[in-house]
Formats: C-alpha cells, sequence, structure tokens
C-alpha cells in the first residue's frame, strides 16, 4: 500500500518537473504501471501537468477503460501508456509530451541523436513513428487502442518514439527514470538544433551510449537528479 502511495506522489512531482522545465505546457502526461497488478496503471485526470494533485490521479485497464468508479474526464490520449505497458514488460512509466524542440525532428529525415553524456539515456536510435501511414488524415492525436499499439510497434524496444508533427513518447523502469529521461531527450534536442548550424556535429559513439546513462538513472546519479529537479520545480515538499 505504501508503494502505491509512493508511485502516486512521484506521478504528481514528475508532472511538476515536466511542466517547470518547459518538457510539457497546458498538455503531456505521466503514468506509472500498478505494481501489484501489472495490467492496470496510474494516470492523472484530464489536467495540465503543472496542476495535478494527488487527488487527481485515476487507475486504467491496459486497454483504457478506467477502473476509477467515478465521472472524472481522463486524458483522451491516455492510449499510448496502456499500449507500451502491453507491449513492453520491462517499462514500468510512460511520459507523453509536445515540447517544442524535439518537433523539428518529427517532421524532417534529420534523427534525434545523443551527443552529451546527459543524453546517452535517450538510445542509439530514436523511431519516428507516423500515424497517416496506417490512419491517413486524422487530428494526429493518438485516440484510440489500434492507433497506440501501432506507436508501440514501432517504438519497439528503444526508449523514446517521436510522433510526427505530434511529439514524442518516452519509457522508463520507474517514473523518476522515465523523467530525467524525458527532460535529456528535451535537453538533448536543444543542444543538437544548437550544435547543427555549427558544422558537422559529432554524436556520442554506440559504446559511449552505452556507457553513459549510469551517471544519469544509475541509483546514485538518479536519486540526486531526482532531489535537484523537484527542488526546482518546489515540488519537494508535496
Ligand atoms: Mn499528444
Amino acid at each position: 500500500m505504501f508503494r502505491i502511495t509512493e508511485i502516486k506522489r512521484d506521478i504528481v512531482i514528475a508532472n511538476r518537473i515536466l511542466a517547470h522545465e518547459g518538457v510539457a505546457d497546458a498538455f503531456g502526461h505521466v503514468s506509472a504501471r500498478n505494481p501489484g497488478k501489472p495490467e492496470q496503471y496510474f494516470i492523472s485526470r484530464s489536467r495540465s501537468p503543472s496542476l495535478v494533485t494527488a487527488a487527481d490521479i485515476m487507475e486504467f485497464h491496459l486497454t483504457g477503460d478506467s477502473i476509477s468508479k467515478d465521472d472524472r474526464k481522463p486524458y483522451a490520449e491516455r492510449h499510448i501508456h496502456g499500449a507500451i505497458y502491453e507491449a513492453r514488460p520491462d517499462v514500468h512509466a510512460v511520459i507523453h509530451n509536445h515540447a517544442h524542440e524535439i518537433l523539428p525532428f518529427t517532421v524532417t529525415k534529420t534523427p534525434l541523436r545523443p551527443l552529451v553524456h546527459t543524453t546517452g539515456v535517450i538510445g542509439g536510435h530514436v523511431p519516428v513513428w507516423d500515424i497517416a501511414d496506417r490512419f491517413g488524415d486524422t487530428s494526429l492525436l493518438v485516440t484510440d487502442m489500434d492507433q497506440a499499439r501501432d506507436m508501440a510497434k514501432a517504438l519497439g524496444d528503444a526508449r523514446v518514439v517521436l510522433m510526427r508533427g505530434h511529439g514524442c513518447t518516452v519509457t522508463g523502469a520507474s517514473v523518476r527514470e522515465v523523467t530525467l529521461a524525458a527532460v535529456y531527450t528535451h535537453v538533448n534536442a536543444k543542444l543538437q538544433l544548437q550544435a547543427m548550424p555549427l558544422g558537422n556535429v559529432t554524436y556520442l559513439s554506440p559504446g559511449e551510449i552505452e556507457k553513459t546513462p549510469e551517471a544519469l538513472i544509475g541509483p546514485l546519479a538518479m536519486e540526486r537528479a531526482w532531489d535537484y529537479y523537484a527542488a526546482r520545480a518546489g515540488a519537494d515538499q508535496l
């Protein structure tokens, strides 16, 4: 029971961090798989990340059907989360966001690639999913399980999937891990946009991509980074 309370608290703090770091604006969401019931996940009701509190957290089946018996309005795009939990037993937390600096990499052939030691966490291959490939003209939002499963397929075993003309979805083994991964996906996009006009960029090597994540999401580093970002967001006392 304590573990669930802790996970819900981390979801709230993660929302505040994403809002404060400019990863999420009015939109964007964070979920966590229920550790006791892996076929279910927690996510806020439809609310902007900077405003989410523990009372807003709802629980859903992986199919997106609500378990919470009330009439709170869920996120229309919650299926993104369930489809990834279905496809990836190793994933226990998911973040979806529309950070502006990521968007250029969703609409061009330039891949998002890690270029500094803190961003090796995004992985060597960041796939781009185009909803139009299978679903034609849509609102670009992921509004059902069919679309979400197609996106999860494009994610494959990667950390991050970019969504054409829309945003990205980031995966992790915990809420803390996925939050740092989402923050540093955004950092990498910003740095890559700054570096590319200057000339040929030296990206991390495959070996470096393997060795660098420990310094961000290894247990010691992750606690330090989490406390730092939670305090910066004014969420450390929640
Ligand atoms: Mn979206």
